[in-house]
């Protein structure tokens, strides 16, 4: 017996733990004593991402696939696992669909057994292409069922239907946060997301691509902040189910991201226009009053402070 003790409550699952979000979280939640259980198909997820925490006794990994049942004694799930970057949800996308919907249901189900509190990693995406802005979480969004970004739109819309329906019928202790665009170190450097993408191109002196005339907004939040918010949110009250909106409200066009980290790597890359893909949203910035009022949660990084620590990380894999 080691002399550590365990508050209840300190058996952890984290579905997607090997991913970009999901690692961080591993690695904060064993920073505050918790024994945490990694499951992951190692789709997008690397072994990098959690090779500092293997030999750690509060630490396994379990090779699954989520959309497969999957039994363990826990007493909070997190449910990360999705690939979230548009080129990796689009690569299968009646996966994708089988991700969300399947692993909710089998996720649900553990926390049904168990009687664990299950958090779902929801998106911005379920406000589609929003007609109202910035979105607030009474906002029912603007999507396409039937395009190329539904897979994922629409998978973690039902997600969240299945989370609300265990909730009434079976009182599942649920939360459920809405994540905007979160970067930071551990981004996958090929996986098509704007900020890997700039930022690997500047690095490289390659062409920055910019989808459209880039004018299209983003709100950037930094992954230091979204995990604090994603803590914060499994210890909140009883009966704050959510949904909730974490993301940071400073909003940037495409071409204003390009600038920042055109400056801040000292590149000569040059910006370049490429064809804007089929449902681009147009906007997109959080209404973030719930969560500051319920979690008492708001970002601290800026976006060149964040961006720096990220052009750090993606140095080391030049
Ligand atoms: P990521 O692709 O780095 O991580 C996803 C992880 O899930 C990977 O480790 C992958 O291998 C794993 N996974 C995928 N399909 C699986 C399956 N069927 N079974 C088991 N594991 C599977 O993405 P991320 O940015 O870390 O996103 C994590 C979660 O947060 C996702 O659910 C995503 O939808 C959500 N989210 C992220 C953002 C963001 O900006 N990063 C924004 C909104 C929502
Ligand atoms: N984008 C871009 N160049 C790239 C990659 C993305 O201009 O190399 C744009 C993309 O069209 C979108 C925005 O950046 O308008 C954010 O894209 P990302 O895939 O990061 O996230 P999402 O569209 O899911 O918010």
């Amino acid at each position: 017996m080691s002399g550590r003790t365990y508050a209840l409550n300190s058996r952890v699952l984290v579905t997607g733990g090997a991913g970009f979000l999901g690692s961080h979280l591993c690695e904060r939640l064993l920073r505050e004593k918790m024994d945490v259980v990694c499951l992951d198909n190692f789709f997008t997820g690397q072994k990098r991402n959690i090779e500092q925490l293997i030999g750690n006794p509060y630490f396994e990994v379990a090779r699954h696939d989520v959309t497969l049942p999957y039994f363990v004694e826990v007493d909070q799930i997190y449910n990360l696992a999705c690939p979230a970057s548009p080129p990796h949800y689009q690569y299968n996308p009646v996966k994708t669909v089988k991700t969300s919907v399947h692993g909710a249901i089998n996720m649900l189900g553990l926390a049904k057994r168990t009687r664990a509190r299950i958090l779902q990693a929801s998106t911005s995406e379920v406000y589609g292409d929003p007609s109202v802005h910035p979105q607030a979480e009474s906002y029912w969004g603007n999507v396409n069922p039937i395009g190329i970004r539904s897979c994922y739109d629409e998978g973690k819309r039902c997600a969240e239907t299945l989370f609300f329906d265990y909730h009434r019928q079976n009182n599942i202790d649920i939360k459920v946060v809405r994540i905007f665009n979160t970067y930071g170190p551990r981004m996958h450097p090929n996986d098509g997301r704007v900020v890997s993408n700039f930022i690997m191109q500047a690095l490289r002196g390659e062409d920055i691509t910019i989808y459209g005339d880039g004018s299209q907004t983003r709100s950037f939040c930094y992954v230091d902040d979204l995990i604090d918010a994603l803590v914060s949110m499994m210890q909140s009250r009883a009966g704050f189910t959510g949904p909730v909106n974490i993301g940071n409200p400073e909003e940037f066009t495409m071409l204003e991201l390009a600038e920042q980290i055109l400056k801040l790597t000292k590149s000569k890359s040059k910006i370049t226009h490429q064809p804007l893909p089929q449902d681009d949203p147009k906007q997109r910035r959080p209404d973030i009053t719930l969560a500051k009022k319920e979690l008492s949660w708001q970002p601290k990084v800026s976006l060149p402070e964040g961006l720096q620590e990220t052009i750090a990380y993606f140095q080391t894999l030049l």
